[in-house]
């Protein structure tokens, strides 16, 4: 049997959806792709059956499904799963086998596996295919609609702070004009005049490039996170943005706390929290932001979340402003809900996408007239960080 092929029929290969079979029988891969083709399924497909083939077929064939076995003298289907997984959370992966028993089969889709098929059933195959096709591409135009969300509404934050941004870079360029008629006078504190063209031009830089990085936000993956880092990068966001009447008080986090996740996502996050705090807070205040490790049990999750009791990172926002009344509570997350009148009530919704992103969960504890704390919880990883 030839390596891979193509089911020919008279349309784009764009729309041919890329199958890929990892199995060591060359006769049940010919069954699987006849009940493919028997279903009106078009698709390419491509055989693999160890561990070199298998990645390359990731890279360069990058299926839309991946059909495996689940044991093969050169190969093990787990490893396969694992592997895609790795890549994709979104692209099904159906596991055909000569026998599973249910452990088996549970143990299969905690995995991650979308389906699994035995090859005795084959009947029931085609249809899986197709179920798992079609819920993926649901899938991924969530994903696509959610990452627009999130998009449009970082531009948002960024038009709210970019006044307060201007104003203080002007503040910043200004001392460097005076730079030069200083330098010229007799007697010049040379040294000094040097010092502080450093210092100006230095922070400037930082401001305009934490700025644009934000506002570009290259795709980056889950990173390790310190969460100094994070906050320094808040800070210098909001700074021009802080009225005379509120102070911010950021803790000073240790250095070795940190967490993986997306760094534009968590700042977006944490960007939105306060500046929503810095607006609940017409006659001035405090603005109060803070870490801690925490270990949560069960108990702690709504019966809707998904319960995962284990080691957390905490990050509460806090405020002294108008608070949050039981009633608008319920309605904080719908899109849209907004009480000011330029806003546009995406803040709080993409800060509870962001925060689902990093398997955590959010907590607001409100008091009309004292104020409000928005409680972030991202899951510690496992990782153990370079310190212990
Ligand atoms: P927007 O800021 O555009 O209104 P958000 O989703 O960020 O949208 O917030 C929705 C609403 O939640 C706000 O309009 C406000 O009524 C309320 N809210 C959010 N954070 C706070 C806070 N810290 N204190 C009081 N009200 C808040
Ligand atoms: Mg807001």
């Amino acid at each position: 049997m030839k390596e891979d092929g193509v089911i020919v029929e008279p349309v784009s290969a764009a729309l041919a959806v890329r199958v890929l079979l990892v199995e060591d029988s060359a006769p049940d891969a010919e069954l699987l792709i006849d009940e493919l083709s028997r279903d009106g399924l078009i698709f390419e497909w491509r055989l693999v059956d160890d561990e070199p083939a298998y990645r390359n077929a990731l890279m360069e064939f990058r299926p839309d499904i991946v059909i495996s076995d689940i044991s093969m003298p050169n190969f093990c289907g787990y490893r396969a799963l694992e592997l895609l997984r790795e890549r994709s959370t979104r692209i099904p992966f159906i596991f055909v086998s000569g026998t599973i028993d249910e452990d088996t089969a549970i143990e299969a889709l905690r995995s991650g596996a979308t389906d699994y098929v035995l090859k005795s059933n084959y009947g029931r195959f085609a249809s899986g295919v197709r179920r798992a096709l079609k819920e993926a591409e649901q899938g991924f135009s969530r994903d696509r609609t959610e990452e627009q969300l999130l998009r449009s509404q970082r531009y948002e934050s960024l038009a709210l702070i970019a006044g307060g941004i201007s104003h203080d870079l002007r503040n910043i360029l200004q001392p460097l004009l005076f730079a030069s008629s200083l330098i010229t006078k007799p007697g010049a504190d040379l040294p000094r005049v040097a010092k502080m063209v450093e210092d100006c031009s230095r922070r400037g830089l930082e401001m305009i490039t934490s700025m644009l990085d934000f506002a570009r936000a290259e795709d980056r993956p889950r990173e390790r996170i310190q969460l100094v880092a994070l906050f320094a990068a808040i800070d210098m966001l909001l700074i021009g943005s802080v009225p005379r009447n509120v102070v911010v008080d950021m803790e000073r986090v240790a250095d070795d706390i940190s967490i993986n996740g997306n760094f534009t996502e968590l700042q977006q996050c944490l960007l939105n929290l306060c500046l929503n705090a810095l607006q609940a807070m017409p006659n001035g205040g405090c603005l109060q932001v803070r870490a801690e490790n925490v270990t949560l049990d069960a108990a702690f999750f709504d019966p809707e979340e998904l319960v995962m009791a284990g080691n957390y990172l905490k990050i509460s926002v806090t405020d002294t402003g108008v608070g949050i009344s039981p009633e608008l509570q319920k309605s904080l997350f719908k899109p849209f809900f907004t009480t000011k009148s330029t806003g546009t009530g995406l803040g709080l919704l993409s800060c509870r996408r962001i925060v689902e992103n990093h398997q955590g969960c959010l907590r607001i504890a409100s008091v009309v007239g004292q104020g409000t704390t928005f409680s972030l919880y991202l899951r510690a990883s496992t990782e153990v960080a370079g310190k212990s």
